[in-house]
């Protein structure tokens, strides 16, 4: 066995396999030799799409050690509404024992990860990664200002303080009523013209602007590949993306570095006004100034040409404003990322690769690096030294996702069996074996690629080395090739040296009055008995290992014995809630199969036994101290899932008063609503991490219940809270069994415990998410599920080294459903840099506001809210002006510029900063804000993409017959047209949003009524109606539905309708009510903010 005839080390995939003996490859025939930069896809994960169906060669007919059988479990679907289907993806995942193994290219270049990975990852890229070279530069100027109209200090405070001015100039604007033929959003033809940005391939520069700006430094050598317009041959519909077309800004008066920033607001300037809410009211079909297709288009923004040229003084048309069209379009970054990265696997051999973005849907090649499903890095190449990170203030952050469910065509990490002697780890450091572990000494020896440490291999994990020092074997253990896999873990991981037991689940349902009254109960209990054929279940097995236990309370609490051979369930009341103690072990957690009859006959009987309660008060804290109790009587780790009403006023244990306060919005006082209102939650939290058992938590509350305190356990045990305000069966149930059902099959893994290793030069030093930890390295989940994400910052404690780049190593400890204990190992190598143009050029901008809303949103429990907000805008403007400082090509202070991978930070940021959470509106409870600032905080990159930029679409522009999803359209007032309907979601709620002027045959296809005034506003369900139209706009909705880890409540808006206010909160371009700024006013302060920085 000798590798010697593999390939010489060229393109990292794509050179001729070697055919190992024993491993014939006629299935992947065409393969080997196949063209260089089409991947060849590796061998434990990945058949190539035409070989999808093959399930996973599994490690079973690998060489002894390596054998277990992928747990495939781990990544059963949750199924939306379906879980018929649950356990049945497994499958796939599952090794076949008849398929050969494959191997993996001779010569990948993460086998030898320390030496050096020469190439840039763009240039393998089949489009390189983001040119961030490409400087966005956007048209801060000419427009406006000029004289007149703005007031110097306009854009500064605008927006920043009270929502001072609404409309005002409005009137200004024509109308067009052209919305008809309103290019959505895409705006193609505008856009082009314009030139401006965009994001477009590696090379940008259009012809015109070649010679009006000198390349960056740093960028240089990829600028003057291009010469031409390239967009033709980019052949994207696409406008062109991002040009450095340098326009210059408002006159510099204009945004001059006044002091006006904090000063109070002055009079809005006519040219933003269009875009606040306000003018709409008018007549029908005055949204919004004329744009798209508008006829003047051309002459005001000829292009290119004038840039640079334009003085600022007299513009043609009278009241200019930066037109939207002009600046960094959200929907075009995500539409050119799809078209450009949608379509190729996205293969992760390369160190340092920016993946695609989280809107755009791609498969994923494991070959050495953790898929960016599991991990995301803010930066891909990261600074040498502290100091040129701090001069950058990108923050170095990963959000890992260490459960991750993954699309079908994937495969779940296989798992490895190490035997009695468990996963090899390097002495020193502890970390554990991975492809970029180096082997030297023929092999007897390995260096750790963390830490350097030099480590002997034990016999029986010996193997020989090829000539380029590779082990013979590696393409054979995934734990020598893979980025993700999974270690069985030995008796020494598990608590007290023993193997754990099965894990789990305990319902406890509130009978108090509310409870009752409402129907909640009677729904739970007819759910529960179905639903409880559904528990998550591991591999083939038939049955899950779950065992189920049921408690129901009150101010007092009702255990239940269900044990298999009782008649009738028996209850055992504990009303000693001071000191909470569980009164039966056997026959409280049971086979749910051993013991059907007597737990459907309980949860027949609970809804009437309780149905004549008057009982309101209820107790919290006992009631998850009695579900830890029992799981720590039972020596398991496990699930708490409540259900609970009201504010637990009841003598006992976590008593909470009520302490809404609204007045203290605004105030230094704002800060403790996010704060618990008493200690006991957190020490309560304590112990249940301690006992692996994790609290999930679903509220029903008819007023205020005190979220930022009854979410303290859910959020320390890595557990969920889903909140229904004024639950109604009728109008909620949906949403809810939805939930419940996805909760109840998901996959988790227990008593869990994560480490982030890194090598030499990094650290991780600040973690975000759904945890608890008792030291500052561990990060300890009771409970852990594939929708949790961990959000890790990083800081350099030394020098990094660009050859040897940086790794990450993301271990997680648990227990499996079955009572597995296993690990999961993620590993993820990233570039080093010591020019700062290779940061902003390999920088993510999605991930950066999924740290920096983390970070804002724990900054709220310490800080007043201006500050915090203060503190991103300054950061973002740091950012931006340092690349501005170090990287751009020289250019006129008046000029915004942008680095291509952040030109949608300032947009982005803006809709974090006036969010419910920093910047609430006068109708956003106490209880709501509380709630979504724990939600985000375990978020993942997509779902904080779509929270703070929702997704809008237009329902009746694309042809009926299309199948596909139709392009999103940006997400403000003037993108909507009054002869439109329209679906807007954020990943927590729905809308579908109805113009006056609607066609009649909309809305009777739509809604079954004849004229859009008897559609009912705030309707929830539409119609099931036999036409294309419905069906396609209800099918439109469920896939939406689907593509969101919570069931999203549809509310119908009309036009001029009193929910609309509701409706226009989420237009996150616009000025907002309560005080945020538009799009283009907050652009227009940071680049205030920027030229501040450079003065
Ligand atoms: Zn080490």
């Amino acid at each position: 066995m000798n590798v010697n005839q593999s390939a010489p080390p060229v393109p990292p995939f794509g050179q001729p396999q070697p055919i190992y003996p024993g491993y014939h490859q006629s299935s992947y025939g065409g393969q080997p030799g196949s063209t260089a930069p089409p991947i060849p896809y590796g061998a434990y994960n990945g058949p190539v799409p035409g070989y999808q169906q093959t399930p996973p060669q599994g490690m079973s007919r690998a060489p002894p050690s390596s054998g277990a059988p992928p747990a495939s479990t781990a990544q059963a679907p949750c199924g939306q509404a379906t879980y018929g289907q649950f356990g049945q993806g497994d499958v796939q995942n599952g090794p076949s024992s008849t398929v050969q193994m494959q191997r993996l290219p001779g010569s990948q270049p993460f086998g030898s990860s320390l030496a050096p990975v020469v190439s840039q990852p763009a240039v393998l890229q089949p489009y390189g990664p983001p040119p961030t070279s490409a400087q966005v530069t956007t048209q801060l100027a000419g427009m406006q200002i000029s004289g007149a109209v703005a007031p110097a200090p306009p854009t500064s405070g605008l927006g920043y303080g009270p929502p001072t001015s609404l409309a005002s100039a409005s009137g200004s604007f024509p109308n067009s009523g052209l919305y008809g033929s309103y290019p959505q959003g895409q705006a193609p033809p505008i856009g082009q013209a314009q030139g401006y940005l965009g994001v477009q391939t590696p090379q940008r520069s259009a012809p015109s602007q070649a010679s009006s700006f000198t390349p960056p430094a740093s960028g240089g050598p990829r600028m003057p590949s291009v010469t031409g317009p390239l967009l033709p041959g980019q052949g994207f519909g696409g406008p062109p993306v991002s040009q450095p077309n340098h326009v210059s800004s408002p006159s510099p008066q204009a945004l001059s570095p006044g002091t006006q920033m904090t000063g109070p607001p002055g009079p809005p300037p006519p040219m933003h006004s269009p875009q606040q809410p306000g003018y709409q009211l008018q007549q029908n079909g005055s949204f919004g100034p004329a744009r798209g297709p508008q006829p003047n288009y051309g002459s005001p923004y000829p292009g290119a040409p004038t840039f640079g040229s334009q003085p600022g003084p007299p513009q043609p048309l009278p009241p200019k404003r930066l037109d939207p069209d002009a600046i960094p379009s959200p929907i075009q970054v995500i539409e050119d990322d799809r078209n450009n990265r949608g379509t190729e696997p996205f293969v992760t051999g390369v160190r340092g690769q920016v993946p695609p973005l989280v809107t755009t849907n791609f498969l994923v090649k494991d070959q050495g690096n953790a898929s960016p499903r599991y991990i995301r890095c803010t930066s891909y190449n990261i600074p040498c030294t502290s100091d040129m990170a701090k001069q950058a203030q990108v923050p170095l952050a990963a959000v890992i996702k260490p459960l991750a469910r993954l699309p079908p065509e994937e495969a779940s990490p296989y798992v490895v069996d190490h035997g009695e002697s468990g996963p090899l780890r390097c002495n020193r450091c502890k970390a554990y074996m991975c492809p970029f572990m180096q082997f030297i000494e023929g092999g007897r020896r390995f260096q750790c690629c963390f830490c350097s440490c030099i480590n002997d291999v034990p016999p029986q994990y010996f193997q020989h080395l090829d000539h380029t020092g590779k082990r013979v074997d590696a393409y054979d253990r995934p734990e020598l090739s893979l980025g993700s896999y999974e270690f069985l873990a030995t008796v020494d991981y598990c608590k007290n040296n023993k193997f754990p037991s099965p894990p789990a689940f305990i319902f406890m349902i509130d009978v108090s009055y509310n409870a009752i009254r409402t129907g909640l109960v009677r729904l739970l209990c007819e759910e529960l008995k179905s639903l409880l054929d559904f528990l998550p279940r591991e591999g083939g097995a038939e049955e899950s290992a779950i065992r189920v236990g049921f408690v129901t309370y009150n101010k007092v609490l009702h255990f239940y014995n269900v044990k298999s051979s009782l008649a009738q369930p028996q209850m055992m009341v504990v009303s000693d809630v001071a000191d909470m103690f569980v009164p039966l072990l056997d026959g409280f957690l049971v086979n749910v199969n051993e013991s059907r009859a007597v737990i459907t006959s309980l949860l027949d009987q609970i809804p009437d036994m309780f149905a004549d309660t008057r009982e309101t008060e209820t107790v919290f804290a006992p009631v998850i101290q009695a579900g830890m109790e029992a799981l720590k009587a039972a020596e398991c780790a496990g699930k708490l899932f409540l259900f609970h009403t009201s504010l637990p006023m009841a003598e006992a244990p976590g008593k909470l008063k009520n302490r809404d306060d609204r007045k203290l919005i605004n105030t230094d006082k704002e800060k403790t609503l996010f704060q618990p209102q008493t200690g006991a939650y957190q020490t309560l939290a304590k112990e249940c991490v301690a006992q692996g058992c994790c609290v999930d938590l679903f509220l029903f509350p008819n007023q205020y219940v005190d979220v930022a305190t009854l979410s303290v356990v859910p959020q320390l045990t890595g557990g969920s809270v889903y909140k229904y305000a004024c639950f109604q069966v009728e109008n909620d149930q949906e949403r809810f069994l939805s939930d419940l059902r996805r909760d109840v099959q998901k996959v988790v893994g227990f008593d869990a415990v994560m480490r982030v290793r890194t090598s030499t030069g990094i650290r991780a030093v600040d973690f975000f998410g759904a945890f608890y930890m008792s030291n500052t390295t561990d990060v300890e989940l009771a409970g852990l599920d594939g929708d949790k994400t961990v959000t890790v910052e990083f800081k350099h404690d030394d020098r990094l080294n660009e050859e040897s780049g940086a790794l990450l190593q993301c271990a997680l400890l648990y227990t499996s459903c079955a009572g597995q204990r296993r690990l999961r190992i993620h590993n993820l190598a990233l570039n080093c840099c010591t020019q700062l143009a290779d940061l902003y050029r390999n920088c993510e901008t999605d991930t950066l506001i999924n740290y920096m809303a983390k970070l804002a949103y724990r900054g709220v429990l310490n800080s007043p809210l201006k500050a915090v907000r203060d503190t991103l805008i300054t950061q973002c403007a740091q950012i931006l002006a340092c690349y501005r400082k170090n990287c751009a090509s020289p250019s006129s202070a008046g000029q915004l510029i942008l680095p291509e991978c952040m030109k949608l930070l300032p947009v982005y940021l803006n809709c974090v900063l006036k969010s419910d959470v920093l910047q609430p509106g006068a109708e956003v409870t106490t209880d709501d804000r509380a709630y979504v600032r724990q939600l985000v905080t375990s978020m993942d990159v997509a779902e904080t993409n779509v929270f703070f930029y929702p997704r809008l679409l237009p329902l009746t522009k694309s042809p009926i017959e299309s199948t596909t999803e139709p392009p999103a359209v940006r997400a403000s007032e003037e993108r909507l047209s009054n002869g439109d309907v329209y679906l807007l979601e954020n990943g927590l709620n729905l809308f579908l949003w109805v113009g006056a002027s609607v066609q009649q045959g909309v809305v009777q296809s739509l809604f079954s009524v004849s004229s859009f005034s008897q559609i009912t506003s705030g309707l929830s369900v539409l119609p099931v109606l036999d036409n294309p139209l419905s069906k396609k706009v209800r099918d439109l909705i469920d896939s939406l539905r689907a593509q969101r880890s919570r069931y999203m409540k549809l509310i119908v808006v009309k036009q001029e309708d009193k929910l609309e206010m509701l409706f226009k909160n989420f237009l996150v371009e616009d000025k907002s009510l309560s005080g945020g700024a538009s799009y283009v006013d907050f652009l227009c302060h940071m680049h205030k903010e920027i030229r501040q920085l450079l003065s």
